[in-house]
C-alpha cells in the first residue's frame, strides 16, 4: 500500500491531471473501435507490443482508468473489470484450472458460487471438494494431487464466517496451488486479501464498491502474471467485460467507499449487539461479536468489520414474520448499498440449493440476512425493534 491513507487513496487512486484536460471525473469512452495511424501501429497494438485500444471487448480508457483504482486500492499489481461478479468469478477460475483439476472451497458461501463448481464438476470435469472454511486444516485435509485452486470467502455469504486468510495463503504456496479470495463482503477498507498472501482476488462491485445499488459489475485484481493471462485468454474469449459508462459510475461509487463503510461497520456493530440482546433472536452471526467463532482472527485480518449481519429466529415462520414487518429496511436480495436491505436467505438467495445442501452451508429456516446501511442507527435500530416485536 502506498503511504497514502486509504481514505485519501478512496478519493484519488489512478489520479493523472496530465490528461484528459484535467478532467477531474475520468470520461466516459463508449467507442467499440479505435483508429490506428499506421499499418505498423495497428499490428503492434494487436500484438501488445504496444501499449492501447483497438476493440471494446478488450477494453477502453474508462475501463483502464477503474482498473488502475482497484489495483491501487487492493494493492495488487494489475486488475481487470467485469460486467457483474459472477463474470470476474469464473473468469478467475478458467484461468487457472483445466478438465481433471481440482478445487477446495468453503461449504458455506455465495450460493451461485457453489452452483458454479458444480456446474464445472458436471460439465468440465473440474471436481470440487466442499469444506468448513472457517477450520484451515480442512484445507489442507481436502488437498489432493490435482488440487489448483483454494477457494476463499471470508466474510462469507450469507453466515459472515471467517477463514484465516495467511495461514490458508501460507499452506497453498508450498504446494503450488493458487488462493483466490472472494473480497465482496470485506472490501479493501476493511482487509486486503493480497498483502495476507492470496494470488488473485475477486469483488462484485454490484455491492459495497458501487455502493448505491444502481449498478452491476465485477472485478479482478492481483499479480501481473495473472491478470496478463486472463486479459490475453478468458476475459478476451468469453467476453465479460465492463461497460464503459458502468466503469465511470462505478469509480464515482468508489469515491465515497471509505466514508460509507465507516458508517457500515459502526451501525453493524451497534445492530449486532442489540440483536444478540434480544429475546426474539436465537443467535446473532457477526465477526465483531466477541461470540463469534472466528472473532480473533477477524480482528488479526480486517480493520473493520463491515455491514454484514447473520441472525437465526428460530423458524421459517418467525423470519417470515419479521421480513413482512420491516418498515424502513428493504426486503430485497442484494446487498452493500446505502440503504438497509434484509432477506430470507432459506426462501431466497439460497432457495436454489437442495434442502440438504442448504443445511450443510448452515442456512436455517430462520435466517436473516441484514445488509445494514448507512441510515441513523437509532432508526434502523427501532424499526428492527417494532419488526421483531411482530413475531
Ligand atoms: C453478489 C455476490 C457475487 C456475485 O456478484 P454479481 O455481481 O451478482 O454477479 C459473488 N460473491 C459474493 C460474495 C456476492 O455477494
Amino acid at each position: 500500500m502506498s503511504e497514502k491513507s486509504f481514505d485519501t487513496l478512496a478519493v484519488h487512486a489512478g489520479e493523472d491531471r496530465t490528461q484528459n484536460h484535467g478532467a477531474v471525473s475520468v470520461p466516459i469512452y463508449p467507442a467499440s473501435v479505435f483508429a490506428f495511424t499506421d499499418a505498423d501501429e495497428g499490428a503492434a497494438i494487436h500484438n501488445h507490443e504496444k501499449e492501447g485500444y483497438f476493440y471494446g471487448r478488450l477494453g477502453n480508457p474508462t475501463q483502464s482508468a477503474l482498473e488502475k483504482v482497484m489495483a491501487e486500492l487492493e494493492n495488487g499489481e494489475g486488475a481487470l473489470a467485469f460486467a457483474s461478479g459472477m463474470a470476474a468469478v469464473s473468469a478467475s477460475i478458467f484461468t487457472i484450472v483445466k478438465s481433471g483439476d481440482h478445487i477446495v472451497a468453503p461449504g458455506s458461501m455465495y450460493s451461485t458460487t457453489t452452483n458454479f463448481f458444480q456446474y464445472l464438476h458436471e460439465n468440465f470435469g473440474v471436481e470440487t471438494t466442499f469444506t468448513d472454511a472457517a477450520n484451515v486444516e480442512n484445507y489442507r485435509e481436502a488437498t489432493q494431487p490435482n488440487t489448483k485452486i483454494f477457494w476463499i470467502e471470508t466474510p462469507s455469504n450469507p453466515l459472515v464466517r471467517i477463514t484465516d486468510i495467511a495461514a490458508v495463503a501460507e499452506f497453498a504456496m508450498t504446494k503450488g496451488i493458487k488462493t483466490i479470495a472472494d473480497n465482496t463482503f470485506a472490501t479493501p477498507f476493511n482487509q486486503r486479501p493480497l498483502e495476507l498472501g492470496v494470488d488473485l482476488l475477486v469483488h462484485s462491485a454490484t455491492k459495497y464498491l458501487g455502493g448505491h445499488s444502481d449498478l452491476t459489475a465485477g472485478l479482478m485484481v492481483g499479480s501481473r502474471d495473472i491478470i496478463d493471462k486472463a486479459r490475453l485468454s478468458t476475459t478476451k474469449l468469453f467476453g465479460g467485460n465492463i461497460a464503459p459508462a458502468v466503469a465511470w459510475l462505478l469509480m464515482r461509487g468508489i469515491k465515497t467507499l471509505a466514508l460509507r463503510m465507516e458508517r457500515h461497520n459502526a451501525n453493524a456493530s451497534v445492530l449486532a449487539n442489540m440483536l444478540a440482546g434480544h429475546a426474539k433472536v436465537q443467535e446473532v452471526f457477526y465477526p465483531g461479536l466477541k461470540t463469534h467463532q472466528n472473532h480473533e482472527i477477524a480482528k488479526r485480518q480486517m480493520t473493520g468489520f463491515g455491514g454484514m449481519i447473520g441472525f437465526d429466529l428460530g423458524s421459517f415462520g418467525a423470519a417470515k414474520l419479521f421480513i413482512n414487518n420491516v418498515k424502513l429496511c428493504t426486503l430485497a436480495t442484494s446487498l452493500g448499498g446505502v440503504e438497509t436491505i434484509v432477506q430470507h436467505s432459506a426462501a431466497m438467495t439460497h432457495a436454489a440449493l437442495p434442502p440438504e445442501q442448504r443445511a450443510m452451508a448452515g442456512i436455517s429456516d430462520g435466517l436473516i440476512r441484514l445488509s445494514v446501511g448507512i441510515e441513523d442507527v437509532d432508526d434502523l435500530s427501532q424499526d428492527l425493534e417494532q419488526a421483531l416485536n411482530a413475531i
